[in-house]
């Protein structure tokens, strides 16, 4: 049970697992013990920070059938996604949106391309 004031959070072991390897890191450099409480808060200051600088669009990560998109202007994680070889942004509810547009210019993408997994975009200038 977490303690008055304290929430428990429930995480992936891999996900709990790079979290604390990188709070180790960072417990190395700094040479004092880094909590994981004020690791995590580190980790929010730099994202608020690097959503500041960050271009519109960035790469999340590519995961199963999903492409996670960082939009820095919606501020939040766009997933498309791939449906019956198809790119499909659930956020605009669109197939030729900007996230789209995007997912398309990752090598991972194009790789999935070339390999026909994905189909090639109805739009030209892609
Ligand atoms: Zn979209």
């Amino acid at each position: 049970m977490p303690r008055t004031g304290q929430k428990s959070l429930t995480v992936s072991e891999k996900v709990f697992e790079e979290i604390m390897q990188e709070r180790q890191k960072l417990s190395t450099s700094s040479k004092t013990d880094v909590g994981l409480n004020m690791f995590l808060e580190y980790l929010l200051n730099l994202h608020r920070e690097w959503s500041k600088k960050m271009p519109r669009l960035s790469k999340f990560g590519l995961y199963d059938d999903k492409v996670g998109i960082f939009d820095s202007k919606k501020r939040q994680i766009i997933e498309v996604r791939i449906v019956d070889g198809e790119l499909r942004c659930p956020a605009c509810e669109s197939d030729e949106c900007i996230h789209i547009g995007f997912a398309l210019s990752l090598d991972e993408v194009r790789k999935l391309m070339l390999a026909g997994e994905i189909k090639k975009p109805k739009i030209a200038t892609l």
